[in-house]
């Protein structure tokens, strides 16, 4: 990424009221502005400002967009459509960015965590996920959380700031650089699919994740369909209505328990929406139907929310709301310090089948990444406590793994 400026912003209580101000970022005096993240009105503006006449400016922001979006450039060099003495023009006040990657891990089932650093100095990570018929790229909205949720390892980090929209869609370049994805194509791609379901709540900072998403979808660009995009909200209901009309993505909440008693320990955020409240607001989503339904999100915790009575009240309020609905069970991932535990095999089953039985989809959710903690929950950056030297370390050690895999008869 560029050099940005992002102007410092109040950080919330422990639930804040009303969604995050975006942060204001502008390019410092003189450096070179960061395109990704921009709107192709924004680029146009960006090149007129720069000193391009009109038509140039919407000719060139045109070109410039496909080549970023389209063809993975990351230099106005690999713009062969621009003349050679304009590419360096370019060059002198823009920069094509990505997130700085600290550290890479492959877990032994092939899920990959990057952590990744800001310009001004922030960590935060992003998965992917590989499966037989997609790969699905778990994105961050923000550097931590306001929402304290109990179970969550990311709710333990404090708030730090809202990414930016660059940061956001600039998560997605780099895993397509990664996986050797670009041209964009329009079948048979690894990166199929994106949650949003990384690091933060992607309602409290709607601005940034709605222009990121729209980019995303963008079909003269990554092109990827909004039906391949889950965002998932803890139940941020006043910006849900929003979320269906300017995104337009699929919709996962995270209900977690069926009782306010449990719903307010486990999710805070319970304490200023309820649970009716937030299905209500399920019920009114622009866009859901059967052949769209609204993923809920359950985590299994022992003995707190996985009693076939839990099972049941979760059936009943389905059906009043009468929300077109699958259940996804999360076997709960542990992590250093939690008071949780994640219920039994059998328990998790059987809940699923009181809630299958009832003819609602309601999948168990296979654990993906947990030995490098990049499974639902378990991300936090760790980075600032790790020296350079150890996460140097700990890349090469993951190499020579890797190598051993790929090459058992050696060494
Ligand atoms: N903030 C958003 C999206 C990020 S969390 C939200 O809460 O929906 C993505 C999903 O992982 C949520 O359903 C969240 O509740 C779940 N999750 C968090 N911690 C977990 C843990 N330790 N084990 C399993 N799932 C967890
Ligand atoms: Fe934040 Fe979601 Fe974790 Fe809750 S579960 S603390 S909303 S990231």
């Amino acid at each position: 990424m560029g050099a940005l400026m992002t102007a410092s912003m109040p950080i919330p209580g422990h639930f804040d009221p009303v969604p995050v101000p975006r942060p204001q970022v502008a390019a410092l005096d003189g450096a070179p502005v960061d395109l990704v993240g921009l709107s192709k009105d924004e680029i146009r503006t960006a090149l007129a400002d720069a000193g391009l006449d009109e038509r140039q400016a919407k000719l060139r922001a045109k070109q410039i967009w496909h080549q970023i979006y389209h063809r993975g450039a990351t230099s106005f060099d690999a713009m062969s459509d621009i003349a050679k003495p304009q590419r360096a023009w370019f060059a002198e006040r823009f920069v094509v960015g990505r997130p700085d990657v600290v550290l890479e891990q492959v877990s032994t089932d092939g899920t990959r965590k990057w952590l990744l650093k800001t310009p001004d100095g922030h960590d935060f990570e992003m998965v992917f996920i590989p499966d037989a018929d997609r790969g699905t790229l778990c994105v961050s909205s923000q550097i931590g959380c306001t929402l304290n949720c109990a179970f969550c390892f990311t709710g333990t980090m404090r708030l730090v700031r809202n990414l930016t929209a660059g940061e956001i869609v600039g998560q997605v370049m780099l895993a397509r650089d990664s996986l050797g994805e670009w041209p964009s194509q329009p079948e048979g791609r690894m990166l199929s699919n994106i949650v949003m379901m990384g690091m933060g709540e992607p309602l409290y900072n709607f601005d940034n994740v709605r222009d990121a998403l729209r980019i995303v979808m963008d079909g003269d660009g990554l092109g990827l369909s909004r039906r391949r995009i889950t965002l998932s909200t803890s139940g941020v209901v006043p910006m849900m209505v929003r979320a269906g009309e300017e995104i337009g993505v699929n919709l996962a909440v995270s209900l977690h328990a069926v009782t306010k008693e449990v719903r307010d320990e486990i999710v805070p955020l319970n304490r200023k929406y309820g649970i009716e409240e937030l299905l209500e607001a399920c019920a009114a989503y622009p866009g859901a139907n059967n052949a769209r339904r609204i993923t809920f999100e359950y985590v299994m915790l022992k003995d707190r929310n996985d009693s076939d009575d839990d099972a049941r009240e979760l059936v009943r309020l389905l059906r009043k709301y009468k929300l077109p609905a699958k259940v996804n069970l999360i076997p709960f991932n542990p992590w250093p310090g939690t008071a949780y535990e994640c219920s039994d095999e059998d328990r998790v089953r059987r809940f699923s089948d009181i809630v299958f039985e009832a003819g609602i989809s309601a999948p168990i959710r296979r654990p993906r990444g947990r030995d490098i903690m990049a499974a639902c929950g378990q991300l936090k950056s760790a980075a600032e406590k790790k020296s350079r030297a150890e996460l140097d370390r700990i890349s090469a050690e993951k190499q020579r793994e890797l190598e051993a895999v790929a090459e058992p008869g050696l060494g």
